[in-house]
């Protein structure tokens, strides 16, 4: 065939290895042509001549000039204006040359709200949209993508509005807050710092400090609990009773009461109940997986996830479906699987007897099914990383369609005769595994039952006080976590929320030790003004507010303009009272960016304002001067015992063991 065909069909897919599967589908031995050292292919199929050519992700981006607030945009090459996506020039004249003679044109690119944005660009650009069709599969391989080819439908307005109304709103919010806070600091530094804020980024880095100070404040307070000891059979078993005491006098008065009463096996419960099997992935899901076995980023397991798919081993991973449809061949998939993980297939059809169900999640996605393995064998060698998030996958998969675990509980309710009290022991042993031994990754107990009976007297072999701490609520994340935290808010889509984390750190805003998210001074600061001077449009609940119009765009029941118009009429309300507050913005972040004199806490690198402490310092002086107190009522420690305890203790806040080391 002829690299420079007349007319043709083109297809567009977004990234090379995409293109190749594609034209692979088309036919068994593509024309491989190359232009501007960009593959692209060409094939016969079914008496049309296709060719299938690459775009590289977004060959097009918004495009706003120096002004201040700035408002006007347009699309432009990605090449032209981002200096770090000069690559994408050569895609951009290779569609531009292969557009030039196209017949008819299909966006092939993923099927999602980027991939319909990428190919729209690319048609209205350099083709006519007017003859212009999209290509649906949810997984690069033959099967799916001659089914595509074959039902191609008119172009997808809904996601294509919605694709281009977030990245307007995302630019006009981006651009102008970040714009705000560097040209404050150039007012007062003359220095051209980069500092960014984001419409979904900033409430994510409020929420991530918010956090940690109210960590990093917490003083523990001492409660009194009593352990008991009893004796069943040969075995001690030890529990606290359910009752906390604030003062050691009323806990001892009980403690002797339970002394001297009798223990009783009031009833024992016996159940047996079904530990149900997961449903199949979605990103989300996912990530917090592979995350927790495979200490895999967010970011890191979607590009994983990504190159999974675009090899033809996975379907597409960018999904917030748990569900898999009736169109999707289980049976095949399953024999094709016998290639790579012959022992686990042997496991699933001893499980099933080769009758396989889905279990479906509650979670749906109006364009892609849950993340399933495709049964496509591994083209020779892939990496080590992306062959542990490969495997664990297809045991998800495997799992969902396997059988329940069965597990049998054994609840043992003592009673304290003549006071009131009773006490619940729980065993539990599996029955039957079913999906646990395809995925072993949770922890279930295994136990052994009570040798007892109801009714018998239960000895009591020791009564303890034990003093203990209050321990903290809020808990630092990791990145999973803030990830699944953006998720529940609805922050973001699954498409973004990863690479939004990433560009915090990438800010310098955060930083992470030992997998646990801290926010850096310098993240504090650009809180505490977007929380100062931004407030409403870094809250959490407006930004949901946004996604869910976002969304109604995609449903298509709002339009672009309207969404574009409504934040930049809240934006423009904000920026007219900037003039005002430039000066203060800007010596708050002149000073914590190293380029101003300030007085320093004593503790950290914020500025002193009270006393030589910080706002944070001194709120957990008060803090712990507060708890001192009630330490005292409930305890008799004197002060200095007192905070021996509060600075040994792993609940106590850095804030707060900052402040007792000086007391010391
Ligand atoms: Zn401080």
């Amino acid at each position: 065939m002829s690299c420079e065909p007349k007319n043709y069909v083109l297809i567009i897919a977004e990234k090379s290895k995409a293109a190749k599967k594609i034209a692979e589908a088309l036919a068994e031995k593509p024309t491989i042509c190359k232009k501007y050292s960009v593959n692209y292919w060409v094939v016969k199929f079914k008496g049309k001549v296709n060719v299938i050519a690459p775009a590289a992700g977004h060959l097009f981006n918004l495009y706003g000039d120096d002004s201040f607030p700035v408002f006007s945009m347009e699309w432009k090459p990605l090449w032209e204006i981002d200096s770090s996506a000069k690559y994408t020039k050569k895609y951009y004249s290779l569609l531009s040359f292969l557009s030039k003679n196209a017949l008819e044109y299909i966006n092939a690119c993923d099927y999602d709200i980027e991939g319909s944005v990428i190919g729209y660009m690319i048609i209205k650009f350099f083709g006519d949209l007017k003859r212009a069709k999209r290509m649906k599969f949810s997984a690069l391989t033959k099967h799916d993508i001659l089914n595509a080819y074959a039902n191609l439908s008119s172009l997808d307005y809904n996601m294509i509005n919605a694709g281009i109304a977030r990245h307007k709103v995302d630019w006009l919010w981006g651009i102008n807050v970040s714009r705000a806070l560097m040209i404050a600091v150039k007012s007062v530094s003359n220095k051209k710092i980069v500092l960014s804020a984001g419409r979904v980024q900033s409430p994510t880095l409020i929420h991530v400090v918010d956090n940690e100070i109210s960590r990093e404040q917490y003083v523990p307070l001492p409660f009194y609990k009593i352990n008991v000891k009893i004796a069943i059979g040969n075995q001690t078993i030890s529990f606290s009773i359910d009752r906390t005491f604030d003062s050691k006098e009323t806990a001892q008065e009980f403690a002797n009461k339970i002394k001297k009463a009798k223990a009783f096996v009031k009833e024992i419960k016996l159940e047996e109940k079904s530990l149900i099997r997961p449903p199949p992935f979605n990103l989300g899901d996912l990530q917090v997986e592979a995350g927790r076995y495979l200490n895999y980023s967010p970011y890191y397991v979607e590009r994983l996830a990504e190159e999974l798919y675009l090899d033809g081993l996975i379907s597409y991973p960018r999904t917030n479906s748990q569900k898999i449809p009736p169109s999707v061949d289980i049976k095949e998939i399953v024999s094709g699987l016998e290639g790579n993980f012959k022992n686990l297939i042997g496991i699933l059809r001893n499980i099933t007897k080769g009758e396989y169900v889905v279990r479906q999640g509650s979670k749906d996605d109006p364009a892609h099914p849950a993340i399933y393995p495709t049964g496509n064998k591994i083209q020779g060698k892939i990496p080590l990383q992306q062959y542990k998030l490969y495997e664990l996958i297809t045991r998800r998969f495997l799992a969902s369609i396997s059988k329940d675990a069965v597990i049998q509980t054994q609840r043992v309710i003592i009673e304290l005769k003549g006071i009131n009290q009773t006490q619940e022991i729980n065993r539990q042993k599996i029955k039957f595994k079913g999906w646990l031994i395809l995925y072993p990754y949770h922890e279930i107990k295994d136990e052994e039952f009570l040798d007892i009976k109801e009714g018998e007297e239960v000895k009591i072999d020791s009564v303890s006080i034990k003093m203990d701490l209050t321990k903290p609520t809020v808990k630092r994340y990791s990145k999973v976590q803030l990830l699944k935290w953006m998720e529940n808010w609805k922050l973001g889509t699954e498409a973004t929320r990863g690479r939004i984390i990433e560009t915090l750190f990438d800010r310098k805003y955060l930083i992470q030790k030992r997998g646990v998210i801290y926010p850096t001074p310098l993240g504090i600061v650009v809180v505490e003004i977007l929380k100062d001077y931004f407030k409403d449009i870094t809250s959490v609940e407006l930004t949901s507010k946004m996604e869910e119009k976002l969304e109604s765009i995609e449903e298509g029941k709002l339009t672009v303009d309207e969404v574009v118009k409504e934040t930049t009429a809240m934006l423009s309300n904000y920026l007219e009272k900037y003039e005002r507050v430039k000066g203060q913005i800007g010596i708050k972040l002149s000073k914590i960016l190293g380029l101003k004199k300030y007085e320093k806490c004593k503790f950290c690198e914020l500025e002193a304002e009270y006393n030589g402490l910080c706002k944070y310092h001194y709120e957990a002086s008060i803090k712990l001067k507060e708890a001192i107190n009630l330490w005292k009522n409930r305890t008799k420690l004197d002060e200095k015992q007192i905070l021996k305890k509060i600075y040994t203790s792993n609940s106590t806040g850095k804030y707060v063991k900052d402040v007792v080391s000086q007391m010391m």
